[in-house]
């Protein structure tokens, strides 16, 4: 289901807006996603991007164990 500006009739692409984006219209607050809509959408943005990140971290690390016992030539030192 998609939502539309009342006056213009655009799809409201962020319902987070009290204002349509095209036209500046108010929009209705039965359009709109009410303030703890928007704080659980936040929460869940936060925490996808917390387990983003510490994805990103393992795989790194796990390249760098990857790569730490090769390309080192210890007889160069001795
Ligand atoms: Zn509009």
């Amino acid at each position: 289901m998609s939502y539309h500006c009342p006056i213009c009739q655009r799809v409201l692409y962020n319902r987070r807006l009290s204002q349509c984006g095209f036209c500046g219209a108010d929009i209705p607050e039965n359009l709109r996603f009410t303030p703890e809509v928007i704080a659980t959408l936040d929460r869940e943005t936060a925490e996808l991007e917390e387990q983003r990140k510490q994805r990103e971290r393992e795989a790194e690390e796990a390249r760098r164990a990857e790569g730490g016992d090769t390309g080192v030539d210890f007889s160069a030192f001795t």
